[in-house]
Parts: C-alpha cells; sequence; structure tokens
C-alpha cells in the first residue's frame, strides 16, 4: 500500500465534496486504499482531467491538454502534431500530483501512452432515459455481453458512478483507431435495430426518450472514459466501480459504490471483480 504521508499537498483540509464533507486529505487516503486495484487501468495512458479547485460545483474545468508546469510524477505525451500534449502518471506519486491540482475526475483514453493510435479496449456506456426502469439497464448490460462473447470478445461491467453502466471488452491493441470506432458504432446500431423499443445508438434527444442510449463514441481517437475506482465530481462521491457479472444479475446501481463504502467492499472481496481482464485481450472482429 502507498504510505500517505509520503505526499504531502497544500490545503489538505479543504472539502471536495461539501456533502459528504470528504476533503483533499481524504480523496488521498481513499486512493492509497484502492491503488493496488486502481494502479492497472490508469498508469501509462494519456490522462483527461476534471478539475474543481473549489470542490464539487461550478468551479470544475475538464483539461484534455497538460499545462507548463505539472507537479512531481505527472509526466506528458505528445498527442499529436500540433503538438498538444497529455499528462500521464506511472505511479502512485502521479496520482497524489493529480489530488494536489484538484483533480476529481480522471478520465483515460482507451490507448496506452506509448502505443497512442491502438486501442486498448473498447467501451460502450449506457445511458438510460430517466423514465428506464433498471432492469432495462441490467438486461442491455447483459445483451451487450452475450453479443459481445458472441464475437469473441471478453466483456467486463463497471458502474459510472452516475446514472449508467459501462461495458468494457479488451483488446489486443492491433487495430487502427478508424477500425475500432467503425466496429463499435456498426455493433451498437446493430444492437439498436434488434430491440428498437429498449435500445438505440442515435443520441438525438427524441431517439433517446424512454429508451437506453448506447454511447459508442468513446471508441474513437482522443476520447476518455471515467477511470475504474475513480469517484465522481458529483454529490454523493459514488465512483465508478468494476463489478461482477453476478452484481450486475443482481441489478447493482450506477452509485452504488462510492468513496465511503469502496475500501471495505475491496477489502472483502476474494478477488479482482475484473479478474483475467489482461488475459482476455482479444484481436477486434469483424462484425458477420
Ligand atoms: P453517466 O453515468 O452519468 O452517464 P458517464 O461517465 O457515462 O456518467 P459523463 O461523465 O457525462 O458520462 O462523460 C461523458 C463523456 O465526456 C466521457 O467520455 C468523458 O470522458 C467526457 N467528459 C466528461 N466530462 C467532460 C467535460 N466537462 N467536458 C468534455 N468532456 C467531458
Ligand atoms: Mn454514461
Amino acid at each position: 500500500m502507498p504510505d500517505a504521508s509520503r505526499h504531502s499537498l497544500t490545503s489538505p483540509e479543504r472539502v471536495l465534496w461539501p456533502d459528504t464533507g470528504l476533503t483533499k486529505q481524504g480523496l488521498l487516503e481513499y486512493y492509497v486504499a484502492v491503488w493496488r486495484w486502481m494502479e492497472p487501468h490508469v498508469v501509462g495512458r494519456p490522462l483527461a482531467l476534471l478539475r474543481c479547485p473549489d470542490g464539487v460545483g461550478e468551479s470544475c474545468f475538464f483539461q484534455k491538454h497538460a499545462a507548463q508546469s505539472l507537479p512531481e510524477g505527472i509526466r506528458t505525451v505528445t498527442l499529436d502534431e500540433a503538438n498538444d500534449l497529455a499528462p500521464v502518471i506511472d505511479d502512485f506519486t502521479g496520482l497524489a500530483g493529480l489530488v494536489q491540482l484538484s483533480v476529481l475526475e480522471i478520465h483515460p483514453w482507451s490507448a496506452k501512452a506509448d502505443d497512442i493510435e491502438h486501442a486498448d479496449h473498447l467501451i460502450f456506456d449506457l445511458d438510460p432515459d430517466p423514465s428506464i426502469d433498471w432492469d432495462e439497464v441490467t438486461a442491455a448490460a447483459l445483451l451487450l455481453r452475450k453479443k459481445l462473447e458472441d464475437l469473441g470478445l471478453a466483456a467486463f461491467a463497471k458502474t459510472s458512478g452516475g446514472k449508467g453502466l459501462h461495458v468494457i471488452a479488451p483488446l489486443d491493441a492491433t487495430a487502427e483507431w478508424e477500425q475500432v470506432r467503425d466496429f463499435a458504432r456498426d455493433f451498437s446500431k446493430r444492437l439498436a435495430e434488434d430491440e428498437p423499443e429498449r435500445l438505440t445508438a442515435q443520441s438525438a434527444k427524441d431517439r433517446r426518450q424512454g429508451r437506453i442510449f448506447i454511447d459508442y463514441l468513446r471508441n474513437g481517437r482522443g476520447t476518455t472514459s471515467v477511470a475504474a475506482y475513480c469517484p465522481r465530481a458529483r454529490p454523493g462521491a459514488a465512483v465508478a466501480a468494476p463489478v461482477t457479472w453476478a452484481e450486475v444479475e443482481a441489478g447493482v446501481r450506477a452509485d452504488a459504490f462510492t468513496v465511503e463504502n469502496m475500501p471495505e467492499r475491496l477489502a472483502s472481496l476474494a478477488r479482482d471483480p475484473w479478474d483475467g481482464f489482461d488475459a482476455a485481450r482479444r484481436p477486434l472482429p469483424k462484425l458477420p
């Protein structure tokens, strides 16, 4: 476990989540507890950062590119010919640096910093219209899993810590972004065509009404999704939590796990809910 006392913050007592009272120091200590589980999913990737200098609320801004001077442990990777840089962390010191910058949400790319042209997972974000019963969201996630597995992919689920579920399929990082994006789009459109009453792959508001939107648009170059084990900059400090399919079947909610209860959850788990994630990497399949 990292040692929180080795990472000093300025204004450690600043409250970042006013409703729960979670402070900057509290956030650092949460990360100490989850680091072992979070590390594989956050290190060595370009990151976009939701920074909130005054905590949850209006001070928040989303930063896709790195600023000039960064705390110890945060390096940068060049993203494009315009020399845009993204921050990258490699260890807990880097994570503590993000806390120091009042980063409340960490959003990694679906690619490694040393291979940014190749996605190493697909991600489908299920966004339910507020009128939808949670049972339907559960069913949609299970359907996605089945369809991915039918194509030879593995599927893993995480709660978003917000309103929906994310379904992730590990890839072997051989396909180009364009292929990955096209696959995600065609796969999602087909799924929505099979269940037009329940699902849509179109972001238009009227299409989403009464349905679950399968957001496949996070599978393009430069797109990001909230990191596993990261809290959300919303009241309650719910976290994006890797869960097992048994938990999905049991109806686990998007905001079930929080900064408050996650350390206890992890301490009581016999194994990683995403056990076998890395070993499950596959080439991008072709749609039949
Ligand atoms: P929910 O379950 O509430 O839908 P989510 O994690 O699926 O949560 P958002 O947090 O709304 O969805 O993020 C949507 C997408 O936009 C993600 O790809 C994320 O990386 C990105 N993003 C998040 N916040 C911002 C922002 N302020 N500006 C631009 N992009 C953002
Ligand atoms: Mn979502």
